[in-house]
């Protein structure tokens, strides 16, 4: 039974995915800040044995080793690692942009996507073709960016990317694809309730995309919802 991490599980589209991916067979750690979640709980009850959530905060590396420790005692390897948490602070305006938030929004964006997928390698590597999906946006773009808007997000969603290339540099040649994905405009908390994708169909599409990656697509910056690349 392939393995799968899913970081920022307890709300949102990590939530959606945690659910999804067992539903398709897989057994599933959800990683996330708080552990006590009612639908984690009613989903680890109809899926004895195969959810394990554990706590995490990706912009600490004692958070990190921990996590990764209490991992590797129900699992071996690492067949998927999403790194989905993620943070955007809404409101900043040109003129009031504050250090706190860009440095909240690379911690948890940008470096705590780097230092747990490090932290994950081995784990990754004793899989057969793991896959690395991070979940960036199409705001950190930085060829289709031309207005001042969420700039401690698209900032750090840019370093997001950047970590997918480098990343995908040094895992491929261990048979470990990384890719970043912009899963869609999502209804959820950061999404709103006016974006136009359901999250449950925003999961499917990721899924389907990331079990669909090939040693070729390390290093993307994909689209989930038609697939195609999107411009640094
Ligand atoms: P939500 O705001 O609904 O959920 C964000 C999740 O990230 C929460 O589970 C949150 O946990 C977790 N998180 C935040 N900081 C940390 C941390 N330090 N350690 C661990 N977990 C953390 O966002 P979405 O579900 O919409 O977004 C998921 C991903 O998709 C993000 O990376 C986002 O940037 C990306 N995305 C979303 C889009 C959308 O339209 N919704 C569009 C493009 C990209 P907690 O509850 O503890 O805060």
């Amino acid at each position: 039974m392939p393995v799968a991490i899913v970081s920022g599980a307890n709300r949102g589209l990590g939530l959606e995915l945690v659910q999804q991916l067992l539903e398709r067979g897989w057994r599933v750690i959800a990683a996330c800040r708080k552990t006590q979640v009612r639908r984690l709980t009613e989903l680890a009850g109809a899926h004895p044995g195969h959810l394990h959530v554990m706590p995490l905060d990706v912009t600490s590396e004692r958070s990190i080793a921990a996590f990764v420790g209490e991992a590797a005692l129900v699992t071996d390897r690492i067949d998927l690692l999403v790194n989905n948490a993620g943070v955007l602070i809404s409101g900043e305006r040109f003129g009031e942009v504050s250090a706190k938030s860009l440095q909240e929004s690379f911690a948890v964006n940008a470096t705590g996507t780097l230092l747990l997928t490090q932290a994950c390698a081995e784990l990754l590597q004793r899989a057969a073709g793991a896959r690395v999906v991070n979940v960036s946006t199409v705001m950190g773009s930085i060829a289709g960016s031309d207005t001042f808007r969420t700039p401690s997000y698209a900032m750090s969603k840019a370093a997001l990317n950047m970590a997918t290339r480098l990343l995908a540099a040094e895992l491929s040649p261990h048979g470990i694809v990384v890719t970043a994905f912009h899963p869609g405009w999502v209804q959820t908390d950061m999404g709103g309730a006016n974006a136009p994708l359901a999250v449950d169909k925003a999961a499917s599409l990721l899924i389907d995309r990331a079990l669909a990656l090939r040693p070729a697509d390390a290093g993307r910056f994909i689209a989930s919802e038609d697939g195609r690349d999107i411009p640094w």
